[in-house]
């Protein structure tokens, strides 16, 4: 069951145009020569140390972001992890290589740390598509549901569930649920949502929330780039559309997808999810052959691009930028941060047991 959504098609229609300015622009990291890269990152690596700061980056960002980020005692990992590994590191500032709702969890998780990020426009689709005072008008009508968001989502919106969840633990806390008999309101993505469904059997009430990066895998694409290599594995994220998970030989978190590469024994995959991933899929995976899921064909919100054009705004230069001038920082109404903070230390409990 979904939601009916007026609001969306705008929303489809502001993030394509969105993607399109972001293909129009020029993107510093893979416009600079190597000198100027290195220039850059000595200056990052100075004021990290300078500022007592650590650069947590998600799986999504640039290869050279993922790179600074492992050489200068930071993390890259998926949203969950940045967040727990910025909440343990003894650093007084977190720089939130990623999008705004990582940031704001970080703030959630570690409210005396000063959070910045290198730009707070980076969003994402899941996010913005659920409002928190229509989500809230959504959750009234079903009073007796246990509402379950999804990480992707404001704090205003977390502030609202019984449980936030990743896609690395959604099956086990809806199942968890389920078995207890409750009827589950689901947000933001219906992709994920369907799949967890279908996976536990539970009752789910999905809102209508997509990604714009993995709902434009195509599965004909899948089949026919399947053709050409018969001998690879399909690697599937969750977000993605039912018909691309059912051709899937694993379907899994990005930190679970890394992992399908690392152990199943195929020397191919196809991965349906966005392809900065490969920076650590290939480490894990060396020697390995990866190849992108196509994407796009007409009426796409993608160029066949499997990129994220909120993670793509997250750059060496504006990375610096934050160190140097400290603007765009995240800020979570005290009142607002210990509301979301339950749901998500629930979580937190749940996985840790
Ligand atoms: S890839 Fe999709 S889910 Fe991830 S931040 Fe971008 S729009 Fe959001």
């Amino acid at each position: 069951m979904t939601r009916t959504n007026i609001m969306l098609s705008k929303q489809d229609l502001d993030d394509r145009i969105l993607v399109q300015e972001h293909f129009a622009q020029e993107h510093l990291p893979s416009q600079m020569g190597s000198a100027e890269i290195e220039q850059y990152k000595e200056k990052i690596r100075r004021l990290l140390a300078e500022k007592d700061a650590c650069l947590v980056a998600h799986y999504y960002t640039d290869d050279l972001i993922q790179q600074l980020a492992d050489e200068t005692g930071g993390c890259v990992s998926d949203s969950l992890e940045m967040a727990r590994f910025g909440a343990k590191h003894p650093a007084s500032t977190l720089i939130v290589a990623g999008v705004r709702f990582m940031g704001e969890t970080a703030k959630i998780l570690s409210p005396e740390k000063r959070i910045l990020m290198p730009t707070l426009e980076a969003t994402c689709s899941l996010d913005i598509g659920c409002p928190a005072d229509e989500f809230a008008a959504f959750c009234d009508q079903y009073p007796d549901h246990e509402v379950v968001v999804y990480a992707n989502t404001s704090a205003a919106v977390k502030a609202r569930a019984d449980w936030v969840v990743t896609s690395s633990i959604a099956l086990q806390v809806v199942e968890h649920l389920s078995d207890q008999g409750k009827k589950i309101i689901w947000a933001p993505d219906k992709h994920l949502g369907e799949y967890v469904q279908k996976q536990t059997g539970a009752e789910m009430i999905l809102w209508d929330g997509s990604c714009i990066v993995h709902e434009e895998f195509k599965a004909k694409g899948v089949l026919d780039l399947k053709q050409v290599y018969p001998d690879a594995a399909v690697l599937v994220h969750p977000e993605s559309p039912d018909s691309v998970v059912q051709i899937a030989d694993a379907v899994g978190s990005t930190s679970q997808l890394i992992k399908a590469a690392q152990e199943m024994p195929n020397e191919t995959f196809i991965v349906a999810t966005d392809r900065g991933i490969f920076y650590k899929m290939q480490q894990a995976a060396p020697g390995k052959r990866l190849l992108e899921a196509p994407t796009g064909g007409s009426g796409a919100t993608c160029r066949s691009c499997a990129h994220c054009p909120w993670m793509a705004m997250n750059g060496l230069d504006n990375i610096l930028a934050a160190l140097e001038n400290g603007a765009d920082e995240i800020h979570v109404d005290d009142e607002l941060r210990e509301q979301a903070l339950k749901p998500l230390q629930r979580m937190l409990e749940f996985q840790a047991n």
